[in-house]
């Protein structure tokens, strides 16, 4: 009874610093869930053990029944929701509308036990049969995790998941075969396994959070383009990989200032958006985009050959006059693009000089009336 109240309590804590993970990194799916479902589960299970075994000795049989039947469908409910905690942390989207039946259904079958006049020994075999069927979905949504640094703690989570399954599933043959109970060697076991896969959860949780505060260091919140700083990262693993020239297109809003003035700022905020996301689709995986700062961006690829610099930059100026955009009041307008190309030589021009050349092109762009491409001699 200590032992599973004292695991009720770590399941608190434990609650709290998943919570705090996904607080302060709000990129992180299914985390919170993974707290609260270990949370509801403990309790599940301490209702169904402890909970049945106190009031079955103190005479009180009622309360025994309850805690038997609603501590399995707390503790299924629980379960299930783990396995879902898994599913959205390893595929990093939202459920399937089918995963979403998972809870109810586990649910369902305790209850279903409870319906039918089952005993202890029933609920027992009915909600290890769910914990064996989450246990290896999870196993199954684990094995993605094969890269560093998730690579260990996941492993370690598939090797403890797979000896509670050894442990839940060999239940149902030892109870048919004698009479299967509560067991206290048994449970400081499972017990062991549980803190070990939460340990390793808290762990695979800290590495993404890392990871999603580096990326949101690295990109700009309103277009999801590289902001400057993470331009220079990405510029220096690259040019570790790439010994050939690099290119830079400068790209500026044309009389972006108007469009606030006339619009609103929420709907200049939606032209950079809209502006971003076009830019993006048309590029390949190897180039970058970056905002440079206010409506001023940048696409940095490798190679050297000026027509195909010429025929990308012409290319975004056209995708950029066809967009129209409406704001929530007045006509639809559109906006243009001025692009100012730089081609670096092959000795390795730094990037700075690279992107003054560029801005210069621009400005060269600019002058001549905007909507157009200029190329640094
Ligand atoms: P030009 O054709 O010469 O580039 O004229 P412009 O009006 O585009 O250039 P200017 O540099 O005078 O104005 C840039 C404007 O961009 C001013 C600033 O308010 C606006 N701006 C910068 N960042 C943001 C932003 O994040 N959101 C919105 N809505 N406007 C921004
Ligand atoms: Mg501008
Ligand atoms: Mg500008």
């Amino acid at each position: 009874m200590l032992t599973l109240l004292s695991d009720c309590l770590l399941a608190i804590v434990l609650f709290v610093l998943f919570w705090y993970v996904a607080r302060v990194s709000r990129n992180v799916q299914g985390v919170l869930t993974w707290g609260a479902a270990h949370l509801i589960y403990t309790i599940g299970a301490t209702l169904f053990d402890a909970g049945t075994a106190t009031f079955s000795e103190a005479g009180l049989a009622t309360a025994a029944m309850l805690s038997t039947h609603l501590g399995s469908a707390v503790l299924c409910g629980g379960m299930a929701g783990l396995g879902w905690a898994i599913a959205r942390f390893t595929r990093r989207r939202a459920l399937h509308p089918a995963e979403f039946a998972v809870v109810p259904v586990a649910v369902a079958v305790p209850l279903l036990v409870w319906g039918l006049g089952g005993a202890w020994e029933a609920q027992s075999v009915a909600l290890n049969c769910v914990e064996l069927l989450v246990l290896l979905w999870i196993l199954w949504n684990l094995r993605v995790l094969r890269e560093d640094p998730y690579r260990l703690p996941a492993r370690m989570m598939m090797a403890g998941c797979a000896l509670l399954a050894t442990l839940y599933g060999s239940v149902v043959p030892g109870w048919s075969f004698s009479q299967f109970g509560f067991d206290e060697i048994w449970v400081s076991a499972d017990l062991s396994i549980w803190f070990m896969l939460n340990f390793c959860m808290l762990m695979l949780s800290s590495f993404r959070a890392a990871e999603s505060l580096k990326l949101s260091a690295m990109f700009d919140p309103l277009t999801s383009a590289l902001n400057r700083r993470g331009l220079h990262g990405e510029l220096s693993t690259w040019l570790e990989r790439n010994d050939r020239g690099l290119t830079v297109i400068a790209i500026d809003l044309d009389h972006f200032k108007t469009v606030n003035d006339r619009h609103g700022h929420d709907t200049g905020d939606r032209v950079l958006q809209r502006f971003s996301e076009t830019v993006r689709s048309g590029l390949r995986s190897d180039q970058l985009f970056a905002r440079m700062g206010g409506e001023e961006f940048a696409v940095v690829t490798v190679g050297t050959d000026r027509e195909a610099a010429r025929q990308l930059a012409e290319r975004l100026r056209n995708q950029m006059m066809r967009l129209d955009f409406s704001p929530p009041e007045g006509r639809p307008f559109r906006v243009t693009i001025s692009l100012g190309i730089a081609i670096g030589d092959s000795e390795g021009e730094p990037f700075a000089e690279l992107m003054r050349r560029a801005d210069d092109a621009l400005y060269m762009a600019k002058r001549k009336g905007r909507n157009r491409v200029e190329m640094h001699p």
